[in-house]
């Protein structure tokens, strides 16, 4: 577990600037918000961090350990997608299972690890279904329960709950509030909607243009925003 700290970030894609210029530290154990509009670099930031994408310049620490050289795997971090990128032709149980196998755990205690986390999950009744046979909440949450297994030292999350209806996706925040203080790992979520963004986190970066605008817990952005386009997004009182 480790603070993550981002120096001088910067990133192009031929002559778009998409990020300018990004100093950051993300706390550990904190449930950190990435907030934007669309197009903005929110995506292209968690890449960068996850290692995924190459940064123009600039570097990424985890505590005092620069890793901004290495692989995505030896980074300790778990992204979930968007689309949660779920092997269809594998089990519940299989899905989680796979990282696992990979990692060379055996299989007594790969039982009994994903025995504890389905339980987490609640998809204790559900472990022997294939994917398309269960909701977007389900599935989002093998999703997580897949991530979980890894015991990374944060999650990352790119807009998770976009594919949800307004039903589930309400339901869905408050399982990872409830999954956040479980765990007390970092979280790092990006998302696009304030009021997801105020309702769930602890620390809130918002991003436009590729810059950073205004940081801080949601009480101190809401009640203070620093600048115009940040009172306008958030819809604090002027
Ligand atoms: P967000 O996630 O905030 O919606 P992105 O990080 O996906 O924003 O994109 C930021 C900007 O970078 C956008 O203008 C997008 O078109 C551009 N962009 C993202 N990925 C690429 C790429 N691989 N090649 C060229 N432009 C890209
Ligand atoms: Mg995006």
């Amino acid at each position: 577990m480790a603070n993550i700290t981002l120096e001088n970030l910067n990133k192009s894609f031929g002559k778009a600037n998409v990020l300018n210029n990004i100093n950051l530290e993300i706390e550990d154990g904190s449930f950190t918000i990435l907030l934007g509009p669309s197009g903005c670099g929110k995506s292209t930031l968690l890449r960068i961090l996850a290692g995924l994408e190459e940064e123009s310049s600039g570097r990424i620490y985890m505590d005092t350990d620069d890793i901004t050289e290495k692989e995505p795997k030896d980074r300790n971090i778990a992204m979930v997608f968007q689309n949660y990128a779920l092997y269809p032709h594998m089990t519940v149980y299989q899905n989680i299972e796979y990282g696992l196998k990979i990692k060379k755990v055996a299989k007594e205690e790969r039982k009994s690890i994903i025995d504890n986390v389905l339980q987490l999950v609640e998809l204790k009744d559900h472990a022997q279904k294939r994917p398309k046979q269960l909701s977007g909440g389900q599935r989002q949450r093998v999703a997580l329960a897949r991530a979980i297994v890894k015991r990374p030292g944060a999650f990352f999350m790119d807009e998770p709950l976009s594919n949800l209806d307004a039903k589930l996706r309400n339901h869905m925040r408050q399982e990872l509030i409830e999954l956040h203080q479980q765990l007390k790992t970092t979280f790092l979520y990006v998302t696009h909607d304030q009021v997801e963004a105020m309702s769930m986190g602890s620390y809130i970066i918002i991003l436009n243009q590729g810059k950073v605008m205004q940081q801080g817990t949601p009480k101190d952005i809401y009640t203070n925003p620093q600048n115009l386009f940040v009172a306008q997004f958030i819809g604090s009182p002027p």
